[in-house]
């Protein structure tokens, strides 16, 4: 098995070959770094790179970070740490319309989380894409004066007929073929704000009759009037993502540019942008080099900040961190760990086609990384009252309260230090669980039925006797006897044989708790494929919250503490809502794979 500490045993994929080839070629090995982003002079003034590579991680801070983030995260900053490298943390925040601060420390938050950093050789490698705005505007205007690029003054009607289709070559634009000088005006007419919003473009000029619609002219520069969170309204035209991504990859001399399929058709653009930008001598050499890898598509989840976003501003969850969200703060709030999201991120690996995960897989993650360190402890999720009738008799009082213990972890054998121990009390009276009591057994019932022995588990052999009943015929107690000398760990112990051993917490110990069980958010596995409506096949029953009995120990949890519930699965003291005094659970996953069944 992999684990996120075994880098060496790291299965291969293609992104691997890739950087081991061009380590093994030195294709990278002579940049130079200045310490910062830069252009080409900033660079060559620098020092010989101390990264092998630099990888980064891009996002665009316009809402929460999801598990498919979580899979590029894991991957940037996974390739840069195993092979010498630094992965740089980059807001790309270019587009002045719908990005927010809120969302910029939710991210930093999210990444940090996740077990990884952006500081590497007494660097903060924390960079915002907006403060590439002078280069940009320069890079353009190079762009212009080196007859590369045109602005466009038709309509965008005009613009999307002459772009043409996949069975349609484009038609040159009449402003194609204006004369650099006559651009560099125009251009600046735009910078300047002397053209409406929408009444020109910046062109690239490269081919209408290519047989990629991305390399017909596309625009690379557009006039906005928007307030940009970060450089407020100084500017009012705005770099297009096409134009703006190399150029950020490339002052930061990023070597592997590593992003989602649906930018396969773009990699020509960005091949042909840092050719032009490297012969102006603008851009230092060698270019990064843009990779395409499968988004994750995981089965039950929606993966997409907008679509997020619409669950949370139409109330149908709690917030970004309700913990049916696929969001990192969600994810985390229903109890996933770092760990176990790394794991799944190595499991499902990188390949070049699209596919759906199963959502058991994510959850087999969490339940190998948590069942060798969360604590046991018992919890009666649907209490009925066991009372011992023969309690006074044996022990003297109905008061009268013993104590037991278990232990905390699983002990794995002999070799191993004693395991440290949890510790209850067991009196007259006990929770047990509703559908550990059967007045009739059905066929195989081995648990509590009227002359049935059982042993309760880590206290003492029962022998049940029958249950009281309400008007209406539901039972509200449970009868059994103690057997004496039984209790476990004790001498003589075992000498009275038990059928099965049940979960139960004492009345006189035991706290009540919410219990909150979650299911799939969605009821059907790919809920927005095809463009079909998520909202209609949002689960009616995804959160029922039940009143429950727990043991001392988890009534003492920390927030964001994990348990296993023996027997129930995994469990989380809520991060926000658990008190000591009022404890609140959020069940993460069973203890094993029940989808489908
Ligand atoms: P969304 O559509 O949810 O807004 P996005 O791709 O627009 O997602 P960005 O903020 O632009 O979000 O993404 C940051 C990085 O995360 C990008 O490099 C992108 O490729 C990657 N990423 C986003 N979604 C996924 C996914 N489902 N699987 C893998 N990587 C993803
Ligand atoms: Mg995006």
């Amino acid at each position: 098995m992999t684990t996120p500490a075994d880098h060496d045993h790291k299965p291969s994929n293609f992104l691997r070959q890739i950087i081991e080839n061009d380590l093994s070629l030195d294709t990278y090995a002579h940049r130079r770094w200045a310490g910062s982003p830069g252009d080409a002079a900033h660079h060559a003034a620098g020092q010989p790179d101390p990264a092998k590579i630099r990888t980064r991680f891009p996002p665009e801070p316009n809402g929460y970070l999801h598990v498919g983030h979580a899979k590029s995260i894991c991957l940037n900053f996974g390739l840069a740490r195993d092979y010498g490298g630094v992965c740089h943390m980059r807001f790309d925040d270019t587009n002045p319309e719908k990005e927010d601060t809120e969302y910029v420390n939710s991210i930093l938050d999210a990444v940090q989380w996740l077990g990884f950093g952006w500081q590497a050789n007494g660097t903060s490698h924390l960079y915002q894409a907006s403060d590439y705005f002078g280069f940009m505007y320069r890079a353009a205007e190079y762009l212009v004066e080196a007859g590369h690029a045109y602005v466009d003054e038709q309509t965008p009607e005009e613009m999307r007929v002459n772009r043409g289709d996949f069975g349609k070559p484009g038609v040159n634009s009449p402003f194609r073929s204006r004369t650099p000088a006559e651009n560099l005006a125009r251009f600046r007419d735009m910078r300047d704000g002397k053209l409406a919003d929408g009444a020109a473009v910046l062109r690239a000029k490269i081919d209408m009759a290519s047989p990629n619609i991305n390399m017909r002219d596309p625009a690379i520069y557009r006039i906005r009037r928007a307030t940009h969170h970060h450089t407020g309204d100084q500017w009012c035209i705005y770099p297009m993502y096409t134009f703006a991504h190399p150029i950020e990859d490339a002052l930061e001399q990023i070597t592997h540019s590593i992003c989602t399929l649906e930018f396969e058709d773009q990699r020509p653009f960005y091949d042909w942008l840092m050719a032009r930008l490297i012969e102006g001598g603008l851009l230092a050499s060698p270019p990064p080099k843009q990779y395409e890898f499968a988004r994750l598509n995981l089965t039950y989840v929606i993966t997409s900040k907008r679509k997020l976003a619409q669950l949370v501003n139409e109330h149908k969850v709690s917030g970004w961190d309700d913990p049916r969200m696929p969001t990192i703060v969600g994810l985390r709030r229903r109890g996933y760990t770092p760990e176990s999201i790394q794991l799944f991120a190595e499991r499902i690996g990188v390949t070049k086609s699209d596919s759906w995960i199963d959502y058991s897989t994510l959850e087999g993650c969490l339940r190998e990384d948590l069942e060798n360190k969360a604590h046991r402890g018992m919890a009666v999720l649907d209490p009925v009252k066991l009372v011992l009738t023969n309690w006074a008799e044996v022990f003297g009082s109905e008061a009268y309260t013993e104590d037991c213990h278990a232990p905390v972890l699983p002990h794995h054998g002999d070799d191993q230090p004693a395991p440290a121990l949890r510790h209850f009390k067991i009196g007259n009276a006990v929770w047990i669980e509703r559908e550990d009591f059967a007045e009739v057994p059905p066929k195989g019932y081995k648990r509590l039925f009227p002359g049935n022995v059982v042993r309760l588990k880590a206290g003492y052999v029962i022998e049940c006797t029958g249950c009281v009943k309400d008007a209406n015929g539901h039972i509200t107690e449970v009868h059994a006897k103690v057997i004496p000398n039984t209790k476990s760990g004790t001498p003589g112990a075992d000498s009275v044989k038990a059928k099965a051993a049940i979960t139960w917490v004492s009345v006189a110990d035991g706290v009540s708790a919410d219990v909150r069980l979650y299911d799939r958010l969605f009821t059907e596995a790919q809920p927005d494929a095809g463009g079909k409506d998520f909202l209609a096949s949002l689960n009616p029953n995804s959160l029922q919250v039940v009143s429950a009995f727990v043991e001392p120990s988890l009534a003492a949890a920390l927030p964001d503490q994990k348990f296993q519930f023996e027997r129930h699965g995994y469990f989380v003291a809520d991060r926000l809502d658990h008190a000591a005094s009022k404890p609140v659970f959020n069940k993460v996953t069973g203890l094993r794979d029940t989808w489908g069944k």
